[in-house]
Parts: C-alpha cells; structure tokens; sequence
C-alpha cells in the first residue's frame, strides 16, 4: 500500500519533523507499504537530500510557473532537486485558495517535465442524489489530463478526496462499499482516458478522515492502492498504529 502523509502546515517545528521522519523510517523497515511523507517545503529540502531509507518525499503543491521572477513561489523543478520524488497537485485546500481546473493542469505538466510523480487530488464538496457528483469528479480528472501525453497520463496518481470527509473522524470518512464503487468509477473514467488497458495499473488513492479506526476496513477494497493521510500523519502514536493497522 502506498501511504501518503501530507503534514499540511501541522507540523513547524524542526524537532517534531525529525521524530516523525524517524518513526516513518521505522514504520517502513516493518512492513510493506511505501511511506511518502509531504513535509512543508523548509524541511523536505532537510529530509529528503540525505534520505537513504525506503521512505519517499512528496511536495505538497507546485508553482504554476516555470520559475523566474516570481517571489514566493517553489517550482517543480526545486522540489526535485531537493530531493523530492512526488508531487501534490490539486489539493482541495489549495483549489480554495483559488486554484482552477486549469492551473491544476498547469502544476501537473509542470510536476511531470520535472520527472515528479504527480498524486492528483479530485473530490466533491458534497454528495448529491442525482449523481451530479460523480460528473464533477470526471471533469476534474479528465480536465487535469486533457494536455498530457498518453504516457504522461500513465504516470499520474489519482486520489480521491471528498471534501465532505476531509479534516474529520473516522466516523464522518467514506464507508467501505461507497469507496469501492467511487474506485471502480475513477479507474472507468481513467479507462477512457489513458491508452489501452492501462486504467487497470493506474494507482487510485483514498483521502478523508482516514484513522486507525477505519484504516483496516477501507484497505480490504480490493482497488484501492493506498491512502492519503493529514491529521492522523502528524500524531505520532495516531501515525504509527494506522500503518501498523495495514500490515
Ligand atoms: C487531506 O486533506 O488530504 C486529508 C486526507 O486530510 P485528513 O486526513 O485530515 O482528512
């Protein structure tokens, strides 16, 4: 399993960054999963130069711009060369803070020239009973995708995010059989949009209140590759048990 942990701005201080590295590298000794840690930006560079463990590091987002004058901003390319492997893209708390379908676009081309693997987050803000929902995540994934190559597209994450479950408890996350029906529906809308058979290879994630508590029960969906973690990623005891949970 593929277990992504994006500390958002939780975590700021040096010291609580080196125990939660450590316990990953730990935790990834132990078992199987891939642990691919998303730190703030100051401390991926910290981390991820020296890493020699079994641990990845992921950028939290990328610039939309190719670099140049623009203060502020971190390109793709900059997280590469400090040491990241992945990149997320379209976070559902970055598309509030004013990205569009279209600058997602952008920092997934952006993620892929810089040779980062991308983890693209899609989800809707709320569940309706027509089934508007599932045609607002198919336009996210097939807008993000629509300027990439077929190869590119091959090497595209996709993580499904409900904003509905996000920041919550293990109680408000999606139940087990809605999880396996929303996988089959983004690996059918991949199957459209990625050459040949290859929807069947594409690495679909979960995000959204996943916890200890429900961990077990969500990785038993049979399609599912993996998670995306926030809070319970910064807990260490919370942190430990869930990928214990998954061993
Ligand atoms: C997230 O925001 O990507 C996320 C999964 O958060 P949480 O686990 O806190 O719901």
């Amino acid at each position: 399993m593929l277990v992504v942990a994006n500390w958002k701005a939780y975590v700021e201080n040096l010291e609580k960054a080196e125990r939660l590295v450590a316990l990953s590298k730990r935790l990834s000794r132990a078992a199987d999963n891939l642990i691919v840690l998303a730190p703030p930006a100051p401390f991926l560079g910290t981390f991820a130069l020296k890493n020699k463990s079994k641990v990845a590091f992921s950028a939290q987002d990328v610039s939309k711009t190719p670099g140049g004058a623009v203060t502020g901003e971190a390109t793709a390319q900059t997280y590469l060369s400090a040491g990241a492997s992945y990149a997320i893209v379209g976070h559902s708390e970055r598309r509030a803070a004013g990205d569009t379908d279209a600058v997602v676009a952008e920092k997934l081309a952006h993620a892929l020239a810089a040779d980062l693997t991308p983890i693209l987050c899609v989800g809707e803000r709320e569940r309706d009973h027509d089934g508007r929902y599932l045609a607002f995540v198919r336009e996210e994934i097939a807008t993000a995708l629509a300027a990439l190559t077929p190869k590119e597209r091959m090497r595209v994450i996709v993580a499904y995010e409900p904003l509905w479950a996000i920041g919550k408890t293990a109680e408000s996350a999606i139940s087990p059989d809605d999880l396996a029906e929303m996988v089959l529906y983004v690996r059918k809308v991949l199957s459209e949009l990625l050459p040949g058979k290859n929807a069947s290879r594409a690495l679909v994630l979960y995000g959204g209140s996943v916890e200890p508590e429900n961990v077990r029960d969500l990785a038993r969906v049979a399609s599912v590759d993996g998670f995306l973690i926030g809070h319970a990623s910064v807990d260490e005891p919370m942190f430990a048990s869930l990928v214990k949970e998954l061993s």
